[in-house]
C-alpha cells in the first residue's frame, strides 16, 4: 500500500497573482516531468478573487488547492505598505497551515517531502520543520534582487543614511552598480515596518534548504554565478526559469476575446501592449499624459486601463483581476472610461483599443500583431515578454520593479526607459518619444534583435537537456530521495 504513495509537495504562495502564477507553472513542471503531486495551501485576507480561483481551478488534477481561512488586518495602521500586508497574511496563516499539513499527513496515499514558499513565506519554515519537511524558496523575481536580499543585512550594517541618499551607485554582488533611488520600494524608508520585514526575510534566507529562482543563465549571468558561489550559511541556488504560462487557454469573457479579435485585424508587430500588471494604478494626471502621449505617437496600442488612484500606485494589488466587481479594493467596472481625456476614445478608435482592468496577457504577448510592451516590469510580465521576443518600455511603479527596469535598460539592454519630470510624472512628449523609439526607430530594432536572442536562450534553458530543466530535475531528485528514505523507514 505505502509503496504506491507518490511524493507530494506543499506550496504556500503569498497573496498576489504575480506570486501564484509562476508557482503554478513550477508545480506543472513537477507533476508533468517528475511524477509528483502537489497541494497549494493559499493564505487569504478575504474571499479569493475570480482571477485567483480561475488560475488554481484550471490546473491539472495532480495539483490540488485549498484556501486557508482569512486573516484579519483590523489592527494594521492605515497606510501600511503592501509588503507588510503580504508578509502578515502569511505569518497570521501559520496556525491554519499547521492544521492543514496535519490533515494532509494523515492521508495514507500522501508522502509529504517538501514545503515550497515564495520569499514572503519564509516564516513557514518553522512549521515545515515540525513536520520534518525540507523547506525551499521559489523566488519569482530576478537573480539580481535575490542577490540584493542576501546582501541586505550587510548593506544595513554599513549604511547610516537612507539608500536613496547614497551618492554612489550601490554594488550588489554580481550585478551592474545601481543608483540607490532604483532599489526596491520597501527598503526606501528604513523606519517603515516594510523595511523591517524585508530585512527579516533577508536574514532568514540562509535557513532554506535550497532557493529556486525564476531566471536563467543567459539573462543574468553575473548575478547567477555570484549566487551559486558556495559559502557557509548560503543555500544552493537553482535557476529554473523562464517559467511562464504559455498555454493558450480559452477565454470566456467577451471583452477578453474581443481584444484578441481586434489584434487579428492589425498588421504584424505593429501594436504596443500597455499594462501595469495586476496591481498597478496611475494618478489622474499621469493617465492623462499617457493617453495623450500614445495618441501623439500615432502608433497602434492595446491599453489595459484602470481607474486612476492619486495616493498609491498599487491600488488593485489585493484581489485584483478580471474586472471582479466583488473585490473589496477594486472599484466597479469602468467601461465608460470617463476619466480618460475628453474625446480620446473616439479620436483613437482606429489607432488603439482600451480594455477595462484585465486582459489575457499571455495570449496578447504571443500574438503576431504585438510588437512592443509598455510594462510596469513585474517579473512575470518581463519573462512573458522574453519568451515571446517582445521588447519593452520599462515603466516601473512599486515593489522591486525599478530594480528590474534598471537591469533591463542598463545591463540586459532589452528595454527603453522614459524619464520622469521633477514631480515624478512622465510627460506626453517623453511618452511619444519612447513609443516611437521602440515601435519604429533604429533603437527599437536593436532591442528587438536582443530580445530574439534571449527568447532563443530562454527556450534552450527549458529544453530537456537545458540548464533550467536540469536544475529543476536536481531539486526533484533530492525530494525523491527523501521520499524513498521515508518509505523504507516506514516499512522497517
Ligand atoms: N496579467 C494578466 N492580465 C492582466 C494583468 C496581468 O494576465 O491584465 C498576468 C500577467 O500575464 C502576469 C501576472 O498577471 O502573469 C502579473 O505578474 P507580474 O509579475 O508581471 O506583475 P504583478 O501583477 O505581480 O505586479
Amino acid at each position: 500500500e505505502e509503496q504506491k504513495q507518490t511524493p507530494h509537495v506543499v506550496i504556500l504562495p503569498s497573496p498576489g497573482m504575480g506570486h501564484v502564477i509562476p508557482l503554478a507553472e513550477f508545480a506543472k513542471g513537477l507533476v508533468r516531468n517528475h511524477g509528483f503531486t502537489t497541494t497549494f495551501l493559499v493564505p487569504t485576507d478575504g474571499p479569493p478573487s475570480k482571477a485567483m480561483r480561475s488560475v488554481l481551478e484550471s490546473l491539472p488534477e495532480a495539483i490540488d488547492h485549498a484556501f486557508l481561512p482569512p486573516v484579519s488586518f483590523e489592527d494594521l495602521p492605515e497606510g501600511s505598505k503592501i509588503e507588510t500586508r503580504i508578509f502578515l497574511t502569511v505569518v497570521r496563516s501559520l496556525p491554519s497551515l499547521r492544521h492543514a499539513l496535519a490533515s494532509l499527513v494523515s492521508r495514507r496515499r500522501v508522502s509529504l517531502v517538501a514545503l515550497v514558499v515564495d520569499i514572503f513565506g519564509i516564516d513557514a519554515f518553522d512549521v515545515a520543520r515540525e513536520f520534518k519537511l525540507s523547506s525551499y524558496v521559489f523566488y519569482g523575481s530576478t537573480a539580481m534582487t535575490m542577490s540584493l536580499l542576501l546582501h541586505l543585512p550587510n548593506l544595513d550594517e554599513t549604511t547610516s543614511c537612507e539608500y536613496w541618499e547614497l551618492p554612489d551607485p550601490v554594488k550588489i554582488p554580481g550585478c551592474v552598480p545601481i543608483p540607490g533611488t532604483d532599489l526596491p520600494d520597501p527598503i526606501q524608508d528604513r523606519k517603515n515596518d516594510a523595511y523591517k520585514w524585508t530585512l527579516h526575510m533577508a536574514k532568514r534566507q540562509g535557513f532554506a534548504d535550497g532557493i529556486m529562482v525564476n531566471s536563467f543563465d543567459d539573462l543574468e549571468p553575473g548575478a547567477i554565478s555570484s549566487l551559486q558561489k558556495r559559502e557557509a550559511g548560503k543555500p544552493r541556488v537553482y535557476p529554473v526559469g523562464p517559467l511562464v504560462n504559455m498555454e493558450v487557454s480559452k477565454t470566456s469573457k467577451e471583452e477578453e476575446s474581443n481584444c484578441l479579435t481586434w489584434l487579428d485585424g492589425q498588421p504584424r508587430g505593429s501594436v504596443l501592449y500597455v499594462s501595469f500588471g495586476s496591481g498597478g494604478t496611475l494618478s489622474s494626471h499621469q493617465i492623462n499624459e499617457l493617453a495623450l502621449g500614445l495618441e501623439k505617437s500615432e502608433q497602434r496600442f492595446l491599453w489595459v486601463v484602470r481607474r486612476p488612484n492619486d495616493s498609491v500606485s498599487n491600488a488593485t494589488y489585493f484581489g485584483a483581476g478580471h474586472g471582479d466587481s466583488q473585490n473589496r479594493n477594486q472599484v466597479e467596472n469602468d467601461s465608460s472610461f470617463e476619466f480618460l481625456p475628453d474625446g480620446f476614445v473616439d479620436r483613437t478608435r482606429d489607432q488603439g483599443l482600451v480594455v477595462d482592468s484585465w486582459a489575457p496577457q499571455a495570449q496578447i504577448l504571443s500574438h503576431g500583431s504585438t510588437g512592443g510592451f509598455l510594462s510596469h516590469c513585474g517579473w512575470n510580465s518581463v519573462l512573458e515578454s522574453v519568451v515571446n521576443g517582445v521588447p519593452l518600455i520599462a515603466w516601473p511603479l512599486y515593489a522591486e520593479q525599478k530594480v528590474n527596469a534598471f537591469m533591463l535598460t542598463h545591463d540586459v539592454k532589452m528595454a527603453v526607459r522614459p524619464k520622469a519630470d521633477e514631480n515624478g510624472v512622465v510627460g506626453r512628449e517623453e511618452i511619444e518619444r519612447v513609443v516611437k523609439a521602440l515601435m519604429k526607430e533604429e533603437e527599437g530594432k536593436k532591442l528587438r534583435k536582443r530580445m530574439e536572442e534571449l527568447k532563443e536562450a530562454g527556450s534552450r534553458a527549458l529544453r530537456e537537456d537545458g540548464a533550467s530543466s536540469k536544475a529543476l530535475a536536481e531539486v526533484a531528485d533530492q525530494w525523491k530521495k527523501s521520499h524513498i528514505m521515508c518509505n523504507n523507514y516506514c516499512h522497517s
